[in-house]
């Protein structure tokens, strides 16, 4: 029923617009925005509509999402797709926005087989059909990090399964050449963390290769150039799976 959807999506657009002010004011407090061409800006606009009609936002502990709220996490979710289409986000409905961190109840088996549950303190978290998650507290101070370009990262790695860092590629992409710069990368950060040294990237990133392929997304939009310099290989597989060069349109 795809002829349908993009009739309805037509339509909507034809009839529909965010408000100029709000739009200007939500877009200019994301730096990593700056550069996009008027064009791009547009298709961003016309894309965040889109998610804010299709996906139903809800809040906990008393907060509702108001609509600056909903456009700030909507603008920094069509990043990413911008240009791949909004049917990237099609196995699921739902964007949940705790006003803070929250909590999770974790079950771990240990090497003994023995099994430890804890709770975990997350700023969002997303599973496969399931909603993102998000702590509006973390996805408002974008700058320093990126929780909302973290979990639609998930997503788009769970359009084949599990969130392992081996996300469906384009035709015309090279999956050894993905694995091979992913796996390097993955195995010189841990690296790094397991010896207690300083980490650029979160050392989050050292728990999967999954967690790993949301923080580097995180980089390449937010600090592109760094990400180039100190991760080329990941860069340009990055480059090409989100159809994106956002070192080209950032300044260094
Ligand atoms: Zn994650």
């Amino acid at each position: 029923m795809g002829w349908l959807r993009n009739w309805r999506r037509r339509r909507l657009l034809a009839h529909h617009r965010i408000d100029g002010a709000l739009w200007q004011s939500v877009t200019q407090s994301l730096p990593f925005l700056r550069g996009l061409s008027p064009q791009e800006m547009q298709r961003l606009r016309e894309l965040s509509l889109l998610l804010l009609v299709e996906k139903e936002f809800s809040g906990t502990h008393g907060l509702v999402p108001d609509d600056a709220m909903r456009l700030s996490i909507a603008v920094q979710a069509c990043l990413p797709v911008m240009n791949l289409g909004l049917d990237r986000y099609d196995e699921w409905s739902e964007i949940v926005v705790h006003p803070g961190d929250f909590k999770v109840r974790v079950s771990q088996t240990d090497d003994h087989g023995v099994v430890h549950e804890f709770d975990d303190e997350r700023a969002g978290e997303s599973w496969p059909g399931g909603p993102v998650v998000l702590s509006w507290d973390a996805a408002a101070n974008a700058p320093e990090m990126n929780v909302v370009v973290h979990e639609f990262a998930h997503k788009l790695d769970m359009a084949n399964g599990e969130a392992d860092g081996n996300p469906p590629l384009h035709s015309g992409m090279d999956r050894r050449a993905w694995a091979q710069a992913f796996r390097v990368a993955y195995e010189g950060f841990c690296d790094v963390v397991d010896r207690e040294k300083e980490t650029w990237l979160d050392p989050y990133a050292a728990v999967s290769p999954g967690e790993f392929f949301a923080v580097v997304s995180e980089a390449f939009s937010a600090a592109p150039n760094e990400t180039r310099r100190r991760y080329p290989d990941v860069y340009e597989q990055l480059r090409l799976f989100y159809r994106q060069d956002p070192a080209s349109r950032l300044p260094s």
